[in-house]
């Protein structure tokens, strides 16, 4: 007996709901409008992220670099994915003349959309007691050039702040501190009055384009010593500077950082660099290999932690949602 044979259904008919498979790239969760310096949440997108079903019901570690303007925070970004996607090969950090790609970087010093993106695909790690954590990449942008938007920028730095665990804070050296007032202080001092006391986990400074490897040498050893300088709290200092040192250490539970050297000139300033790894500066190569990996070390990556408790992607969802509110008015 001929068993039928089930009749292949058009494609657009063999699922009620189109099964849309999205590329991974950067996902644009929240933005700030230009006009009137509203936010917004796409609670859609971020939903795509989060609670993707094997990532849902873990505890997330959500690594994001904000901080200064086109000063490469996309650009390191997108070489902290090429370590999520290529950790287990020898040569992670990539071909001498491939093409650098993810979240989107670019030269020139037009203002692009203020706002937080996210990488659409969810990191699983396995920690050394067997569980499993989501580790999320988060990009922030925006541009301070005009007043009203130092304010939309201060907005997105304490939000990322708020979400993430891991906080690399990409900046020049002369404005470690500076920055962090302005930025967090200010206008962020109110969204943590909300939040109980060590909210925070790690917070990395990272200092681009040091050029002082004589005075502090470039990597973790040289960030500490002058982290440890610049953050000494000291009597004659003025109270202000006082208070913010005292700030940053009473919010994270680890502070870190490191000493980047600069990239090399083809990276800053030629319009025809794709990112190859040629015309990238070797010292500037060997500090993306000390530092990614360390920071991707399972035993380094921090939960994201809430009045005490770890989150879940699916939880941090629920915080976003409250958190934007916030800034929302
Ligand atoms: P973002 O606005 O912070 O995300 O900056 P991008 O990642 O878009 O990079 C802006 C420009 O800075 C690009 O032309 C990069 O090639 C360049 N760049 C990347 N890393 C560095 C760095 O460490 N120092 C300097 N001076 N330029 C960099
Ligand atoms: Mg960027």
């Amino acid at each position: 007996r001929r068993v039928p044979r089930p009749r292949q259904s058009e494609p657009h008919i063999k699922c009620f709901f189109p099964l849309v498979v999205y590329e991974p790239g950067p996902v644009q969760i929240v933005t700030v409008s230009k006009e009137d310096h509203s936010f917004s949440l796409d609670t859609e997108a971020l939903e795509r992220v989060l609670l993707a079903p094997e990532v849902r019901d873990k505890h997330v570690v959500v690594l994001s670099v904000a901080g200064a303007f086109r000063k490469g925070k996309s650009f390191i970004l997108d070489f902290m994915l090429r370590y999520m996607y290529r950790k287990s090969e020898s040569n992670w950090l990539g071909a001498e003349d491939e093409p650098l790609t993810g979240f989107s970087w670019r030269g020139g010093s037009e203002p692009e959309t203020t706002g937080i993106q996210l990488w659409s695909e969810v990191f699983l790690v396995e920690k050394r007691d067997g569980t499993e954590v989501a580790v999320v990449l988060m990009d922030t942008q925006g541009a301070f050039d005009t007043q009203s938007t130092v304010k939309d920028c201060a907005t997105i730095f304490a939000l990322s702040t708020m979400t993430s665990s891991m906080q690399v804070h990409s900046s020049r050296p002369c404005l470690l501190l500076q920055t962090h007032r302005l930025l967090f202080t200010e206008y962020g001092r109110l969204a943590m009055d909300e939040i109980f006391l060590k909210p925070f986990q790690s917070l990395m400074f990272l200092i681009r384009d040091w050029s002082f490897p004589y005075e502090y040498s470039y990597g973790f050893k040289g960030g500490s010593d002058f982290l440890d300088k610049r953050l000494q709290v000291k009597e004659a200092q003025h109270e202000e500077l006082q208070s913010v040192r005292e700030h940053i250490h009473s919010c994270f539970t680890s502070i870190s950082c490191f000493l980047l050297p600069h990239p090399g000139l083809k990276v800053a300033t030629s319009p025809s660099f794709r990112g190859q790894l040629s015309d990238v500066a070797p010292e500037f190569k060997e500090g993306l290999l000390t530092l990614i990996p360390t920071l991707f070390k399972p035993d380094n990556l921090a939960e994201k932690e809430i009045n005490g408790n770890k989150v879940t992607c699916r939880g941090l969802l629920e915080y976003f949602k409250a958190y934007i509110k916030i800034y929302q008015g």
